[in-house]
């Protein structure tokens, strides 16, 4: 008998072109996933709209977030790649499960509480659940494992606690899922202005797209904070240099990061040096993917194709789910 692979799920909002953060901190994970298990990546366009409720382009957010998850190595045979609003079972599920959500708990989620001061004119219901909506994502499709960004964390142990009462209340039937990452390279990708992190919907002009033509990668690296000079002797590297020197750890050879690290220490280091060497090397990295992606966003019946293909897969599990989920409940009247 073949070994049954875990089931993984994981979800990007199309709230924007992708970054470098996404990359690093997402899809480098799912392109090793995909080998080692049974995964489901979907775009979380009904999420977008707790934030985003007056989207621009949704049709063209969502096929740009595929092309660059597909530009960025993920192999739409391995993996089912779908988008959120594709599957409704989704919905159903999550209309079941607000009932075991309850408000005071949502409440103090702290991200609700940031969504609050960010967005005081529209704190919506959909934003107080985004975390049963998440929830359901992942228990939908019985995933063991969850991959979890370091700017996450807390949403997970949520999904936890549903399945719990879940399973309490009426039966066994989620799997409690747990949070993965490959231990090696979990890493947050801090702005360039040294303020939060790289967003696709916040920091625009401090943060590095995948979409970035190159002459912009170079003078978001050109304008990247720095220090004002080389510190005292023996004095630790300053936040903002790290952040370059961490930058480039991802996209430059082994040798340059303990170069400019020496460089700092020694005092002899320039930081237009440093900044032209890193916005070569980020220019090399990034190009190949914007050039692919771009190639797939002119065939939206191929990006079409993928994604109707990944929701019948999707849907074939969730449905599973969702009718067990029902019986167990006492929804079966026929
Ligand atoms: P938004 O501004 O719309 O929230 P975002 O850039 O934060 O967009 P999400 O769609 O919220 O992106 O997250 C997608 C995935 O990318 C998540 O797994 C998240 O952990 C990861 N991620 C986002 N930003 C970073 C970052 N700067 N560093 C590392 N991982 C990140
Ligand atoms: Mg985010």
């Amino acid at each position: 008998m073949a070994i049954q692979k875990e089931i993984v799920v994981s979800g990007i909002r199309p709230t924007g072109n992708l970054h470098l953060g996404n990359y690093f901190g997402a899809i480098r994970n799912y392109i090793r996933m995909q080998e080692d298990f049974n995964c489901y990546f979907f775009v979380a366009d009904w999420h977008s709209l707790t934030t985003h409720p007056d989207p621009k382009d949704l049709p063209g957010n969502v096929m740009s977030v595929l092309a660059e998850n597909i530009a960025s190595g993920l192999d739409p045979e391995k993996v089912s790649l779908y988008v959120q609003s594709d599957v409704p079972e989704i919905a159903e599920l999550y209309l079941l499960m607000n009932m075991l959500a309850y408000v005071g708990e949502l409440e103090k989620v702290p991200t609700f509480k940031d969504k609050v001061r960010l967005q005081p004119e529209n704190v919506n219901a959909g934003l107080l659940t985004y975390p049963v909506l998440m929830s359901v994502d992942i228990l939908i499709q019985r995933a063991a494992k969850v991959p979890v960004g370091k700017d996450q964390g807390q949403h997970l142990e949520m999904a936890r606690n549903f399945a719990q009462r879940f399973n309490h209340r009426y039966g066994d039937l989620f799997p409690e899922p747990e949070a993965f990452n490959y231990g090696d390279n979990l890493v947050r990708i801090p702005s360039l202005d040294g303020k939060g992190k790289m967003s696709k919907s916040e920091n625009e002009m401090a943060t590095i797209y995948l979409a970035d033509e190159d002459d912009k990668i170079l003078s978001k690296i050109k304008k990247a904070k720095t220090d004002t000079g080389a510190g005292e002797p023996g004095a630790p590297i300053p936040e903002s240099v790290q952040n370059l020197l961490d930058l480039m750890k991802l996209v430059s050879a082994p040798d340059v990061v303990p170069f400019y690290e020496a460089a700092y220490h020694n005092q002899s280091i320039r930081y237009g040096d440093l900044k032209k060497q890193l916005g070569e090397d980020m220019v090399n990295f990034v190009a190949p993917i914007r050039e692919r992606a771009k190639a797939l966003q002119q065939d939206t019946e191929y990006l079409k194709k993928i994604m109707k293909a990944g929701a019948e897969k999707a849907r074939a599990n969730a449905a599973q789910t969702l009718q067990q989920a029902k019986k167990l409940i006492g929804i079966n009247y026929y």
